[in-house]
């Protein structure tokens, strides 16, 4: 839709220019037979005929129906549709459990090192020697920010560290002739969606433990849920209300008493890095989102890394390969050498580049700088909550547990649904049309209208003041005509989706065929 058809409300519209304005005709209709964007030249290498390599079956009877453009073209299209986005680059993204902090352009100068990043993952190890240091000391960093024994890089998110967690965790009770018994896995209900999924995922039971009035694990609950059939306990801390649990070593050693192992969602880190470890308080098992916490491009589906770090009763079990340095050689341990291992999770050896971001991150900030990033990530978040709350947020959209907060913050609109007539939904869509890309909305599920802001602590106070404003004139709108809010965004290349047939009815392709 061209900002020329929309019902311009007096409140603001569409701000793109025409130069922005992808035009009316798709890229494929733009395709004329012969424009090419680039001419590969000859490979002087004899030309095999595919049907050598590749099993018949598998080649397409006709080529793909790719659109035929100049260079100019292209280039011109995917820039236009790389600015139609909220980005980090071009404003602030409070999304809460996500930890958008800026990604430092020095570790991007570093991945993009040749290298690091043309280096083929089938090289001999004995050719990849600098590769193959850095992640043993990535692994090490690691273990040191975790306060655990070993440390595998190999799954490639928080979800799949999630996976790789409990199969060590099944892989520990199987050894004990307690695989039978062991069969639930405990988990607060306060927890992020991944983890009951990949409890269910893992062939493990659900068995959700009730908060308590301070947002914390209700300790009674905790008490009589626990017992010879609990493998483990996966718990978020701080939770997704963004509160750090007062009784996290009475939860540990409940859970060690019954037998379970521990496993901690480390996706958040980025409130206790270099304060407090999860293998002091207890723990067994730490996934890392190096993609969160140490600062990498991420959202819409770029690459992750969410290493595992475990105790000692657990490094057995981990997934292979790790990296080992035999004198002032560096080796990949394989399956072999660790035989109770639960094997590979993905082919090659994890996502590289994040490896060297992450690397980088780590290496440029110091053990004091990762510490002071948890700490200003706290202190910004609690600097925003308290302006919040001091306005008429107050009011409207008060804090939903608890006085304090660690690096993020769960608001509840319940009382602007009720006496402004607006969702949280619609305060989030009007954000945008401030120029500030919504925090997380409906997350955690037992907040009623809950919005969850994690500001990060690359966030300059301007910032997070000019946030406050925005959230301040928002609700003055809501008071003047909560349809201001109820139909927005207006300032965006499309306005308000209707997000329940864009999930139930997914058209994902145009109705174009090839011909
Ligand atoms: C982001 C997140 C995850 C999942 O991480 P992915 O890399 O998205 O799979 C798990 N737990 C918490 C608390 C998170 O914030």
């Amino acid at each position: 839709m061209s900002p020329g058809e929309r019902s311009a409300p007096p409140w603001g519209v569409c701000t793109e220019t025409p130069q922005q304005r992808e035009p009316a005709v798709t890229i494929y209709e733009r395709s004329v037979p012969g424009r090419r964007a680039a001419a590969a030249v000859g490979s002087g290498v004899g030309e095999t005929p595919l049907a050598e390599l590749i099993e018949q079956r598998f080649l397409r009877s006709e080529p793909a129906a790719l659109p035929e453009v100049s260079e100019p073209e292209i280039v011109r299209h995917y820039n236009r549709l790389s600015r139609r986005n909220f980005d980090l680059d071009s404003g602030f993204y409070p999304l809460g459990s996500c930890t958008m902090k800026h990604n430092p352009r020095l570790n991007e100068r570093v991945a993009a090192l040749p290298g690091h990043a043309r280096l083929h993952p089938a090289t001999d190890p004995a050719l990849a020697q600098g590769a193959l240091a850095l992640m043993w000391r990535l692994q090490g960093a690691l273990a040191a920010v975790t306060g655990l024994a070993e440390v595998s890089l190999q799954p490639s998110a928080g979800s799949h560290g999630e996976l790789a967690g409990l199969l060590v965790t099944r892989a520990w009770h199987a050894d004990r002739g307690q695989g039978e018994l062991r069969r639930e896995v405990l988990i607060p209900d306060t927890a992020h969606g991944t983890n009951p999924a990949t409890v269910t995922m893992a062939g493990y039971t659900v068995v959700k433990v009730a908060t308590d009035g301070a947002g914390g694990v209700d300790l009674a609950d905790l008490r009589a849920k626990a017992g010879p059939s609990t493998a483990a306990l996966m718990v978020t801390n701080p939770n997704t209300l963004g509160i750090f649990d007062p009784n996290i070593s009475e939860i540990t050693a409940i859970v060690r008493a019954a037998g379970g192992t521990l496993y901690y969602d480390g996706a958040n880190l980025n409130a206790v890095m270099g304060r407090s470890r999860p293998g002091d308080m207890g723990f067994d098992i730490v996934h890392l989102n190096l993609h969160k916490s140490f600062s990498q491009p991420h959202g819409g589906g770029g690459p992750g890394a969410g290493p595992i770090a475990v105790s000692q009763r657990l490094a057995p079990y981990l997934p292979v390969p790790l990296v080992r340095r035999d004198g002032d050689r560096y080796q990949f341990e394989l399956a072999e050498d660790r035989p109770k291992s639960i094997g590979r999770l993905r082919g090659f050896h994890g996502n590289f580049g994040v490896f060297v971001r992450a690397y980088a991150y780590i290496l440029s900030l110091g053990g004091d700088g990762l510490r002071a990033a948890s700490e200003d990530a706290v202190l910004n978040a609690n600097y925003l909550l308290a302006r919040l709350l001091a306005g008429p947020a107050g009011r409207y959209l008060p804090l939903a547990f608890g006085e304090r907060c660690m690096h993020e913050f769960v608001l509840s609109g319940a009382a602007a649904k009720r006496e402004l007539g607006v969702r949280t939904l619609d305060i989030a869509k009007r954000l945008l049309d401030y120029g500030f890309h919504p925090p997380t909305v409906y997350f955690p599920l037992l907040v009623e209208e809950a919005m969850m802001v994690e500001p990060t602590e690359t966030e300059t106070r301007e910032t997070l003041d000019a946030f406050v404003v925005a959230i301040e004139s928002i609700i003055a709108e809501a008071k003047q005509d909560p349809e201001i809010l109820r139909n927005a965004p207006y300032t965006t290349p499309v306005r308000r989706l209707d997000e329940v047939a864009a999930a139930r009815n997914p058209i994902l392709r145009q109705g174009w065929t090839a011909g």
